[in-house]
């Protein structure tokens, strides 16, 4: 009971903060199916040891290894603004807990996920098949050059800050395709974009809101 109740507050939570914030991200309120896909997915799974309560509120949280999971407002965002449909394939870039992954895999056909941290990625990949998440699959690898033997993607999401857009995944995005990427410095100002391609293969980038993301590795050693 505990945990509807908790559910039923963080989904209160995201809407608040939908309407507060539309101004800048033009969006008053989030796709039923997103918030269907936050409804559903149990967060508390996702956040090892913490107080149930907690892992509710609409705030990040820690996973280990210095890294974080976003707060539920900005998961349900950047998941909105990739328009996902049951035919997407989804690329993103920072597996950490799986609970992104988590929730694409309810919104789309297939989610690729690529995560740095061989202990995280390990532990998402055997939590997200032990919670039946099956159109996940995951890989142990830096992110920044993206996934070329399973491009072109539909949308794409980075869950961590890049000093700039990262343009190998500009160019592993189907033309019609979607990206949120937090750009910025790390523990600077940072701007969730949202990079579009039209199907002359143009890009256009907007700026949504301002954000706090770990830093997005570029050079592992
Ligand atoms: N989406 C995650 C939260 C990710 S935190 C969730 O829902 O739990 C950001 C993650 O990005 C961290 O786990 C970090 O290790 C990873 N990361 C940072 N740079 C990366 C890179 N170049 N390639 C892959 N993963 C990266």
């Amino acid at each position: 009971m505990a945990r509807k109740t908790n559910i039923k507050r963080m989904l209160t939570d995201i809407e608040n903060e939908a309407k507060f914030t539309a101004s800048y991200t033009g969006r008053e309120r989030f796709s039923e199916r997103v918030m269907q896909a936050m409804g559903d997915v149990v967060r508390e799974k996702f956040v090892g040891d913490i107080e149930e309560d907690f892992a509710y509120d609409n705030g990040p949280l820690p996973i280990g290894y210095g890294q974080t999971i976003s707060q539920p407002y900005i998961v349900a965002l950047m998941t909105d603004l990739l328009d996902l449909t049951p035919e997407s394939t989804v690329l993103e870039i920072g597996t950490g807990s799986g609970y992104q992954a988590a929730i694409l895999s309810r919104l789309a056909k297939k989610v690729y996920s690529i995560e740095r941290i061989p202990e995280l990625c390990e532990s998402a990949k055997a939590r997200l098949q032990a919670l039946g998440y099956n159109n996940v699959e995951t890989m142990c690898a830096n992110g920044y050059y993206g996934w070329e033997d399973k491009a072109p993607f539909d949308a794409i999401t980075v869950t961590a800050a890049a000093a700039h857009i990262p343009q190998a995944l500009v160019s592993q995005l189907k033309p019609g395709g979607r990206m949120v990427v937090p750009v910025g410095l790390p523990y600077m100002h940072q701007e969730l974009m949202l990079v579009t391609k039209d199907q002359q293969g143009h890009r256009s980038t907007d700026s949504i809101l301002g954000v706090a993301f770990v830093p997005l590795v570029t050079e592992d050693k």
